[in-house]
């Protein structure tokens, strides 16, 4: 393999572009942050997925799919969800296995591959007790109140990899804090249940049941799966502090290694029509209002298009996710959908252009991936079968899966050879064509706007030999 020369990404923890090189290349290791199952996912979650998923397909290119582990967690314990649970009247579990099951279903449409192994929090309490420990028994965490706490001024760089120094973090402190805090910027490994929250015997002999915090669960989870440092920790850029920088603390001074994972990749925020997504603002878009109610738009949209409009903007940049960018990645993926409609049978050989391999390796540039996949457009447009092939074979690695699109393609095709839509059409247009005459506009507008909503377009033009205007209609796509 000789692209490790080439192969750069943009690294929080060094804050330069380097080189990728995998600790080890039979075992290249990733590890992402995943969701916390209390709700629907929302768009701003799906944007790592799409980004991480787009890193482990090239990884698995580069290296080979059976030498690539990519590790995606599953937050199963969290005060959300006990609320959430509480506010529906479910139980925790029924809240957590239909929230996982509807997050794959999303993300699976989005088109991305399941990881290699979802560990679950609640599946690694263990690991994480015995992490907890291991930090006591070294100096780094305290137990106090029924609490264990990492005593962050046992660390001599805490801070690095946000940038922070502990000194500014503490000015910056709130000002109450919890009394059993040695330090306000000391985190919670461990803490208390409440009656009615899920609990567990705490690690160091702590008899009441407790639970962990949030961020020793990756920690634990990481090392389980992936050993003590790693290749690839990534996640949105919210997640840099406190979450990443105290999973560093912990799994750093537990193993008393050098770093956890060498390279760190953040995303970076996104907007929905220039605005800052929240609930009060009503422009809370979940994938599944995407997908499947007409939240955005008036209508659902397919997974490929969604996925598209996410890989536009390189993964570094803050993103505006609009219905303009949506309407624009499906009407691309329209076209390169008719083109590849008339594809040989015999493309599956087809090998991916080192084009697209060497945009995605310039610290995974999708914006001139795509670029590349245009370029390809142009040549097949001109003929060039070889381009035809090598579009589909690129869309395939990018995991855009153009099924649906496909099938709404079909279904306008199969629609618009129905004799009774024809005739209903021909005779809707016969009655505008009169009401024009008797310049009734307001019913030939009424007429237009019946035949629009079902999806047929009227199209007006003068017949220039007989000066007449006439009418014809096509189903919009
Ligand atoms: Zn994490």
């Amino acid at each position: 393999m000789s692209f490790d020369h080439a192969f750069k990404l943009t690294n929080t923890l060094t804050r330069t572009k380097d080189v990728f090189v995998p600790e080890d290349r039979t075992n290249v290791r990733m590890y992402v942050c995943g969701p916390t199952v209390y709700d629907y996912a929302h768009i701003g979650n799906a944007r790592p997925v799409v980004v991480f998923d787009t890193l482990f397909r090239l990884l698995r290119h580069l290296y080979g799919a059976e030498h690539v582990t990519y590790v995606r967690n599953i937050t199963d314990v969290d005060d959300k969800i006990n609320a959430r649970a509480a506010a529906e009247g479910v139980s925790i579990g029924e809240l957590t296995e239909r929230t996982a099951a509807q997050y794959h279903a999303d993300m699976r449409a989005l088109g991305a591959l399941d990881p290699t192994i979802e560990p679950r929090a609640t599946e690694h309490i263990a690991e994480m007790k015995a992490m907890i420990e291991q930090l006591v028994a070294k100096g780094h965490a305290y137990v106090a109140e029924g609490h264990v706490l990492f005593d962050v001024g046992s660390m001599a760089d805490y801070g690095k990899l946000s940038g922070r120094s502990l000194e500014d973090m503490q000015a910056g402190a709130r000002v109450e804090v919890a009394p059993y805090k040695k330090d306000p910027m000391d985190f919670v490994l461990w803490k208390p249940s409440k009656e009615g929250e899920p609990g567990w015997p705490g690690p160091c002999g702590i008899e009441e049941p407790g639970r962990p915090g949030w961020h020793i669960e990756c920690s634990a989870m990481a090392r389980r799966h992936l050993g003590e440092t790693f290749d690839i920790h990534g996640g949105g850029a919210d997640l840099v502090f406190p979450h990443h920088e105290n999973e560093v603390a912990q799994s750093r001074c537990s193993h008393g290694t050098e770093v956890m994972a060498r390279y760190w990749l953040h995303n970076g925020f996104l907007q929905v029509e220039g605005e800052k997504m929240s609930k009060s603002l009503g422009n809370f878009i979940t994938v599944h209002d995407l997908l499947e109610t007409e939240k955005l738009g008036g209508r659902v949209w397919p997974g490929a298009a969604i996925r598209l409009a996410l890989l536009m903007t390189h993964y570094r940049q803050p993103l505006d996710f609009t219905e303009k960018s949506l309407s624009e990645a499906e009407g691309l993926l329209q076209k390169w959908d008719a083109l590849l409609a008339s594809m040989p049978a015999d493309k599956a050989d087809t090998k991916v252009p080192d084009a697209l391999v060497e945009a995605l390796c310039d610290d995974l540039n999708t914006p001139r991936a795509i670029a590349v996949l245009h370029g390809l457009a142009r040549e097949a447009r001109g003929g060039d079968t070889q381009a035809k092939a090598a579009l589909a074979a690129s869309l395939d690695f990018l995991g855009v899966d153009l099924t649906g699109i496909r099938a709404a393609a079909e279904e306008v095709t199969a629609r618009a050879a129905d004799p009774e839509l024809a005739a209903r059409v021909d005779g809707l247009i016969a009655e505008r064509n009169a009401a024009r005459a008797a310049k009734n506009w307001g019913e030939a507008d009424r007429i237009r706007d019946l035949l629009a909503a079902e999806g047929v377009v009227l199209k007006d033009a003068r017949n220039a030999d007989t000066g007449t205007v006439e009418t014809t209609w096509e189903l919009a796509r």
